[in-house]
């Protein structure tokens, strides 16, 4: 052997077979206060990329996340090779189909994979090749410090990353962005859409109710006889207007009318909303909103509002409390209503989604106090 190939050779055992490459997006990761009197946090894992970057194929049989409080295990989620293998080829589908690409807020392709990197279609990762796992979710009976992925291979453990975990706690004090009492339909329990993603992983959607609980008047095909529609949007803290945008349509069509089967209205609803998000991202699921920044780079956004309504333009400084909009129906929404959410940066399509608490709420029906709102609280601020 000459020198030269001798060297080629030392050039390929100076890299050592390096584990594969554990990508979490986002991360750090941010727990929800699922039930804090009994003690249960929950945390969802949008996005995890394995990558393989050795010449050397590898199997994934499992992957593993556990969850650890002050060191020790508190939860433990393992997701089998028979359901990895299910989402590498669906996943793989939607990627032939150009969906991962229009769909880069919720999955973030376009940071998480780098140059040369592909997806498998299967539990076998070639070199270069990729399974990206979406939406693990875990909770825990402690809150956690710290999320271990594990990676399985058929004969054991093949690789791990660790990320860590909190309770974040905003510095920005937030009040309620509405006058008056507001029923919180949806927020980021877990069985609802919000939580699934990124952007609007910790949103709440707030409704104004009647005594009877009602959210509209008469036989709801109206806009006007919903109790929300029209309502002041305040401005939920300190801050610059850095977007906004008024022109679209309240979507009156998308109301359920009466009569419709429930069943039938979803895939109706289903449909329309992903034809949004297809071709105007998350963004355009927005409707007309308000972007306001806060200090630390905090962004509140206020969505679904009245065509035409809003009253800020970009560079305003606002107080909070301070009316900004009035509420609509704008963008992918069924029916009147605030879509509120605290996002870490400007851009719509690649933020994600804060915790956040509101200050100053009265104690009424639930006690609140500094937890995370959830759906069934109504707020009112004192
Ligand atoms: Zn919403």
């Amino acid at each position: 052997m000459n020198r030269l190939s001798l060297a080629a050779l030392c050039a390929l055992c100076a890299s050592p077979a390096s584990a594969l490459d554990i990508r979490i997006d986002p991360a750090p990761l941010y727990v929800f206060d699922a039930s804090p009197d009994r003690g249960v946090a929950d945390v969802v894992i949008q996005n995890i990329l394995i990558v393989n970057k050795e010449r050397r194929a590898r199997d994934i049989r499992g992957l593993r996340v556990e969850l650890l409080a002050k060191g020790e295990v508190v939860s433990v989620v393992r997701i089998p090779a028979a359901t990895i293998a299910k989402r590498a080829e669906q996943v793989s589908q939607y990627d032939k189909a150009g969906l991962l690409k229009m769909l880069d807020f919720q999955f973030h392709l376009s940071r998480l994979l780098k140059e040369g990197e592909n997806l498998s279609a299967d539990t076998r990762l070639d070199q270069g090749e990729a399974y990206l796992n979406i939406s693990l979710y875990a909770s825990a009976p402690a809150t956690p410090d710290m999320a271990r992925i594990i990676v399985e291979g058929p004969r054991g453990d093949i690789a791990s990353r660790e990320t860590s975990v909190s309770r974040r706690q905003s510095t920005v004090k937030y009040r309620s962005p509405v006058e008056g009492r507001w029923f919180v339909a949806s927020s980021a329990d877990v069985a609802h859409h919000h939580r699934w993603v990124v952007s609007s992983e910790y949103a709440i959607d707030i409704v104004k109710m009647d005594e009877d609980m009602r959210t509209f008047a008469g036989d709801g095909t109206k806009l006007a006889s919903y109790r929300a529609f029209g309502e002041p949007i305040l401005a939920a803290a300190d801050g610059v207007v850095v977007a906004a945008r008024a022109d679209r349509i309240d979507n009156e069509g998308m109301l359920r009318k009466p009569g419709t089967p429930y069943k039938e209205y979803e895939v109706l609803v289903a449909e329309a909303q992903q034809a949004t998000l297809m071709t105007d991202g998350f963004e355009g699921a927005a409707g007309n909103y308000v972007l306001i920044r806060h200090d630390g780079g905090e962004h509140s956004l206020y969505a679904h509002l009245k065509q035409a309504s809003v009253i800020v333009k970009q560079g305003d400084v606002v107080k909070a409390g301070q009316m900004i909009a009035h509420a609509g129906s704008s963008g992918n929404s069924t029916e009147p209503h605030l879509h509120f959410q605290v996002i870490d940066g400007p851009d719509l399509n690649s933020a994600r989604g804060l915790p956040v608490s509101f200050e100053g709420l009265v104690e009424d029906w639930f006690a609140i106090g500094p937890r995370h709102l959830r759906a069934g609280d109504i707020i009112e601020q004192e």
